[in-house]
C-alpha cells in the first residue's frame, strides 16, 4: 500500500513536470523579486558592453612595442574603466608569459610579369602567418592544389613558394620544413557561411603557449628543437582565387618577400576585482573570461564579447549597490579576466585560499554576437555530475525567463504586452532570445575552476555557431548590444541571487532544482526507453542495465545538487530538512521512471519474443560496486592541475601493473577530468562508470577505470575503502 502511495505520488509529480516544460504564455517569474529584477534588466547597458568591444576589437589591431614591456591595450582598458565604475580594488596581477613572436613588416609583391602588393602585414595583421621567420627573398610561385605529401612531391616545390588552399599549417610543415619550399601562400577557405573577405588567424611552427606547473612541462628534456619555421600568408578567398586562375592557366608568377619579426619577452595580464559582500566569510561567486585569445590573435566574439559582458555585470551590480538600489549582498562577488587557460589558470592556483570558500564560477566566452546573423543560440553548459551545484538550476532560471519572455506568443497577441518581458538595446537586434540550456561542454576557462584541484563549480554562457570565430571577420560588427545587454543582465541576476540569498531564497532554490529534476529525469527516463526500443534478444540484459544506469545516474546528480544549496542556509537544520523533502520527492520520481523502464521492458520482451530478462551483475561489476574511491588531500594541495605532478611520479613499472587507455578503440575509459570528479568519497566505482556513461556517447571500459583509480592510489591521491 504505502509503495502503491509512494508510486501514485510519483506519477503525479511526472505529470506535472511534463505540464511546466510547456511553459506557461502568462506566467514569467524569476528567484529575485519582480522589483530587483526591472532594476538589474534597466541598468545593464548592452550599449556600454559594445563599446567595449569596438574599442578594443573594431578591428584587427597591431599590437604597440610598448604594450610589450608595459601593459597591454585590453588590460589597461578593462582596468581603467573599473577605476571609472568605483571598483576601487581592481589590480593587474601578472605572471611570466614567456616570448611573443611580432612583425614589424609583412610585404608579399609580385615582380614579375607584373609589380603589384599580394599581401602585407600592414594591410591586415593576420595576413602574416604568426610564427614566419625573417625572410628577405625573391621566388616563383607553384600551384599545389590541397597540397598534401602527394601533391607536394609531385610539384617538386624546392626552392619555390607554394600556393595553396589546403591548411597553412600542415603545408608548410611538408612543403617547406621537409621537401625545401622557401614558404607558403594559403588562399583562405573560409567557412562556407564567412563570406569570401575573411582569412584564419592561423600561425606556422610550434605553438608556444606559456607553461602551467604541474601541466605537461613544455619542454621534455631530450627533445629536438622543433625546426625553424619559414614564412606562410594568408589571402581572402578573392584575391587568392585570381592567383590561383593565373597559376593553373600556366604563368610564371615572380614574388618577393620581405619580413621582419622580433620576439618580445611579455607578462600574462589577469585583472581581477571584488565588489565585496557584506559577511566576508560567507564565500564568493567569480566570474571569468578571457581577454586575451592569444597576444597576436585578436577576436571581437571571442572573446572580447565575454570580457565586455562581465565588466558590464561588474558596473551593473556596482552602480546598482552603490546607489543602494539594491542591498549590498552577504557574499562578495569577484571577477577575473586574463590569458585563457595560462593566465587564469596561474591565479587560480596561486589563491587556493580564495577557491576554498568561492561557491561557483560563471564564464563567459563568445557571448556577443547577433543570433541571427550568426544563426546561433545562447546556450547555458551546465556543470557535469562530477560537479554538482545549484547554480546550473539559477542560471536555467534567467534564461527561461529572457528567453520565454522575449518572444511573441500567439496566445498573447491581442495584450498590449504580445512580448511580454521585453528586453532590448535602444539601439541593438529586436529579436527573440533564442536559448538553449545543454549538458556541458568545456574548452573554456571555467575548466580551470571545475578542475579536480579546485573543485569550484562552473558554468559557461556561451552562444553557438559562430562562423567568424577564429577569423579575421570576428569584429565588433557581429556584436549585438541587446545580446550583450541580456548576457549581462543573466549574469548579474544569477550572480546576485548567489550572492545575496538568504535561508528563503535557499528554500527556493531548492524547490525549483526539484522541479527542474524531474523535467531532467524524464529526458534521461526516455533515453533508456530509446537503448530498450534499439536492443536485439542478446543483448536485451545489457541494454536493461544501461536504461536503469541512465535514470540512476542522473538521480544522483540530482540528490547531490540539491545537497549543494545547504552552503547556502544559515538555519541548516531547517534548510536541510525542506532539502531531504525535496530529495525524497527527487527520488520517487526516479523510482516511477524505474518502474515505468520495467513495464516497456515486458513489452520489449513479448514484442521480441525473448525469454524475461533478469539483470545481473557480473563479478567485475560486483567487485567495482564494494569499492569506494575517496580523495585525499593531496588533490586540492597544489591547486589547479598540482595533482597531475603526482601522477607522473607514479613509477613505470608500478603503473603497468594497472594498464588503462583513456581513448582506446575498444577500452575507452571516458572523459578523466570528470572521472577525477566524480570521486568523491561516496560514489562506489560502479556508480562513477554508470555516472561516465550517462554523460558521454561511448560507454566507458569498468576495468580500465578499476584500473587508473589503481594508479590515483598509488599516487597519493585516493584511498579505496569498501562498500558497506
Ligand atoms: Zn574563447
Amino acid at each position: 500500500m504505502k509503495r502503491a502511495l509512494t508510486l501514485f505520488g510519483a506519477l503525479m509529480l511526472l505529470l506535472s513536470a511534463s505540464a511546466q516544460a510547456q511553459y506557461t504564455p502568462w506566467l514569467y517569474w524569476t528567484f529575485l523579486p519582480r522589483a530587483q529584477m526591472d532594476e538589474i534588466v534597466g541598468e545593464a547597458s548592452g550599449e556600454s558592453a559594445w563599446r567595449t568591444i569596438a574599442t578594443i576589437n573594431a578591428f584587427n589591431r597591431d599590437r604597440l612595442p610598448e604594450e610589450y614591456t608595459g601593459t597591454f591595450f585590453e588590460t589597461q582598458y578593462v582596468l581603467g574603466q573599473l577605476k571609472r565604475y568605483g571598483l576601487e580594488s581592481a589590480e593587474i596581477v601578472t605572471y611570466p608569459g614567456g616570448e611573443a613572436w611580432r612583425a614589424t613588416k609583412g610585404e608579399l609583391w609580385e615582380v614579375k610579369p607584373i609589380r603589384q602588393k599580394l599581401a602585407s602585414y600592414n594591410d591586415m595583421v593576420p595576413m602574416l602567418a604568426s610564427g614566419s621567420s625573417p625572410t628577405q627573398a625573391t621566388g616563383d610561385l607553384i600551384w599545389i592544389g590541397r597540397g598534401t605529401a602527394e601533391d607536394i612531391r609531385l610539384a617538386k616545390v624546392e626552392g619555390k613558394i607554394v600556393v595553396t588552399e589546403g591548411n597553412i599549417s600542415a603545408v608548410h610543415s611538408e612543403a617547406c620544413l621537409r621537401q625545401g619550399a622557401l614558404g607558403v601562400i594559403a588562399v583562405s577557405q573560409g567557412r562556407p557561411d564567412s563570406g569570401p573577405l575573411v582569412i584564419p588567424w592561423s600561425g606556422i611552427g610550434a605553438r608556444r603557449r606559456p607553461p602551467i606547473p604541474g601541466m605537461a612541462a613544455a619542454e621534455t628534456p631530450g627533445q629536438t628543437p622543433p625546426p625553424t619555421p619559414k614564412f606562410g600568408f594568408n589571402l581572402p578567398l578573392r584575391e587568392g582565387e585570381l592567383l590561383k586562375k593565373r597559376l593553373l592557366a600556366g604563368e610564371t608568377i615572380s614574388v618577393e618577400v620581405k619580413i621582419e619579426t622580433e620576439s618580445l619577452p611579455y607578462d600574462m595580464e589577469n585583472i581581477v576585482c571584488l565588489i565585496p559582500g557584506s559577511d566576508p566569510d560567507s564565500g564568493e561567486i567569480i566570474f571569468s573570461a578571457h581577454l586575451f585569445e592569444g597576444i597576436a590573435k585578436q577576436g571581437a566574439n571571442d572573446n572580447i564579447s565575454g570580457s565586455a559582458a562581465i565588466l558590464e555585470v561588474a558596473r551593473t551590480l556596482q552602480t546598482l549597490i552603490a546607489d543602494g538600489r539594491l542591498p549590498r549582498p552577504k557574499r562578495s562577488i569577484r571577477f577575473i579576466w586574463g590569458p585563457e587557460f595560462a593566465g587564469i589558470g596561474r591565479w587560480v592556483q596561486a589563491n587556493q585560499a580564495i577557491m576554498e570558500k568561492t561557491l561557483c564560477n560563471i564564464n563567459m566566452d563568445m557571448v556577443g554576437e547577433w543570433l541571427t546573423k550568426c544563426q546561433a543560440h545562447m546556450c547555458l553548459m551546465r556543470t557535469t555530475y562530477g560537479n554538482p551545484h545549484y547554480i546550473n538550476d539559477v542560471m536555467e532560471n534567467y534564461y527561461r525567463y529572457v528567453g520565454e519572455g522575449n518572444r511573441e506568443r500567439i496566445q498573447n497577441r491581442s495584450t498590449s504586452y504580445p512580448v511580454p518581458r521585453r528586453i532590448v538595446s535602444p539601439f541593438g537586434a529586436e529579436e527573440p532570445f533564442y536559448y538553449s540550456i545543454e549538458t556541458h561542454y568545456g574548452a573554456s576557462d571555467h575548466e580551470v575552476f571545475n578542475d579536480w584541484g579546485v573543485g569550484v563549480p562552473g558554468v559557461m554562457m556561451i552562444a553557438w555557431p559562430d562562423p567568424w570565430y577564429h577569423m579575421s571577420g570576428d569584429l565588433a560588427d557581429k556584436s549585438d548590444s541587446t545580446q550583450l545587454k541580456r548576457t549581462a543582465a543573466i549574469g548579474a541576476a544569477a550572480a546576485y541571487t548567489v550572492a545575496s540569498a538568504d535561508d528563503g531564497m535557499a528554500v527556493r532554490i531548492a524547490s525549483e532544482t526539484a522541479s527542474n529534476a524531474a523535467r531532467r529525469l524524464g529526458h534521461q527516463f526516455v533515453v533508456g526507453l530509446e537503448e530498450l526500443n534499439s536492443a536485439k534478444v542478446e543483448s536485451l540484459g545489457e541494454s536493461f542495465k544501461s536504461a536503469r544506469a541512465c535514470v540512476e545516474a542522473a538521480l544522483v546528480n540530482e540528490r547531490e545538487t540539491l545537497d549543494s544549496v545547504l552552503e547556502l542556509a544559515t538555519d541548516r537544520a531547517k534548510v536541510g530538512a525542506h532539502i531531504a523533502k525535496m530529495k525524497k520527492a527527487t527520488e520517487a520520481v526516479a523510482a516511477a521512471h524505474l518502474a515505468a523502464l520495467q513495464a516497456h521492458l515486458e513489452m520489449v520482451v513479448a514484442g521480441l519474443g525473448s525469454k524475461p530478462v533478469v539483470p545481473v551483475l557480473s563479478d567485475l561489476e560486483k567487485k567495482a560496486a564494494k569499492m569506494v574511491p575517496r580523495p585525499t588531500s593531496k588533490v586540492r594541495a597544489e591547486g589547479y592541475r598540482g595533482y597531475t605532478k603526482f601522477i607522473e611520479q607514479v613509477p613505470k613499472e608500478e603503473k603497468a601493473k594497472f594498464p588503462y587507455a583513456q581513448f582506446g578503440p575498444t577500452d575507452f575509459m571516458g572523459n578523466t577530468a570528470e572521472l577525477h570528479c566524480l570521486i568523491n568519497g561516496s560514489h562506489t566505482v560502479l556508480d562513477i562508470k554508470k555516472m561516465l556513461d550517462a554523460q558521454s556517447q561511448r560507454k566507458a571500459n569498468l576495468q580500465n577505470i578499476i584500473n587508473y583509480i589503481q594508479v590515483l592510489r598509488l599516487a597519493g591521491l585516493v584511498e579505496i575503502k569498501e562498500a558497506k
